[in-house]
């Protein structure tokens, strides 16, 4: 199933995940028992994320195929051009289709920072070159990544919105980068609206664990933590299981802000864990599926 057409025939909004691929026996066993957790309740669909710089190339290939073929999870495959020659993204691509796999998740990725500037003829920079390629040439439908804050590395945020909606002409629907204000993603709809693009944008949700792990992201996504977010997590600095409740109770407020503001659904950020996954469901939906 494509994700254009889950979000076209939605009766509710729509809930979705993205997972990491595991590198280790005991990161399998922690997806496993998550993916266990997660299938008591209805996912739209999964996205799996590409290591940087290539290396989870054939973990998240495996993963990816595995949720589609054994687990009859609608996947999504996160690839970055930044890792890979136009030849191995053509391959990538192929093997997927060859799999059955209709959904991709199209991003630059971050080059190294010795990486060379310049790119030799025909490779792919950034994200919309890859989307164009999996949309033209392999048929899939294409997901993108949108930064509410503005992408880190863009001159603007008003140049970073022209990028996202010349990415959106081409791409058929966008994810956000985890945010804790809503306005944050009201603005971007805005953004777009104001520049004439009609495709969907879900927003990221993100429950912090624990404040290393939030203000590690958060530095390398640009995300700011608003002062009435870090005040209310502070108070639990020193008492872990209260941080995530706390946590959770934030992404709970925000998914049901952007809801009201009638966003097609929400993807969660799970970091392979469904304990505040399935929290965040069931004070959406309810029990269960
Ligand atoms: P782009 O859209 O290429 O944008 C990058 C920068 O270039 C921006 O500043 C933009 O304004 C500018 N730009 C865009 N188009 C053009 C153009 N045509 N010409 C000139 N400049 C342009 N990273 C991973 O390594 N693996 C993952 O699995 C992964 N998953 C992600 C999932 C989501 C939902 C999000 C939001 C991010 C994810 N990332 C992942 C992080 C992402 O790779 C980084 O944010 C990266 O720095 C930018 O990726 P992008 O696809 O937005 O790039």
């Amino acid at each position: 199933m494509r994700v254009d057409e889950l979000i076209a025939k939605r009766k509710r909004p729509l809930f979705s995940v993205e997972l990491w691929p595991p590198r280790s026996p005991a990161s399998e066993e922690r997806l496993l028992h998550a993916l266990g957790e997660l299938s008591h309740y209805t996912l739209d669909f999964a996205s799996i994320t590409y290591g940087a710089g290539g290396s989870t190339r054939e973990f998240t290939h495996e993963l990816v195929v595995n949720l589609h073929r054994n687990f009859g999870l609608v996947p999504v495959a996160h690839l970055v051009t930044a890792a890979h020659t136009r030849a191995d993204l053509e391959y990538i691509l192929a093997r997927y289709v060859g799999e059955g796999i209709e959904n991709l998740l199209a991003l630059r990725g971050d080059p190294p920072l010795d990486a060379p500037s310049g790119l030799a003829a025909g490779e792919l920079k950034n994200a919309v070159d890859l989307a164009r390629l999996a949309t033209e040439s392999y048929g899939m439908c294409v997901g993108v990544a949108a930064h509410p804050e503005g992408h880190p590395d863009s001159k603007s945020y008003s140049v970073d919105m022209d990028f996202l909606a010349a990415k959106l002409e081409v791409a058929d629907f966008a994810i956000t980068q985890f945010f804790y204000t809503a306005e944050q993603f009201f603005r971007l709809r805005d953004e777009l609206d104001r520049r004439g693009v009609v495709k969907p944008v879900i927003p990221g949700i993100m429950a912090p664990t624990s404040l290393s792990t939030l203000k590690r992201m958060a530095e390398l996504s640009g995300t700011s933590i608003p002062e009435r977010i870090s005040t209310r997590l502070a108070r639990f600095e020193d008492d872990p299981a209260s941080f995530v409740a706390e946590g959770t109770q934030i992404a709970i407020e925000l998914a049901a802000e952007v809801l009201e503001g009638e966003a097609v659904g929400i993807h969660v950020y799970t970091m392979n864990r469904a304990e505040t996954t399935i929290a965040i469901y069931r004070s959406l939906f309810g029990d269960g599926n």
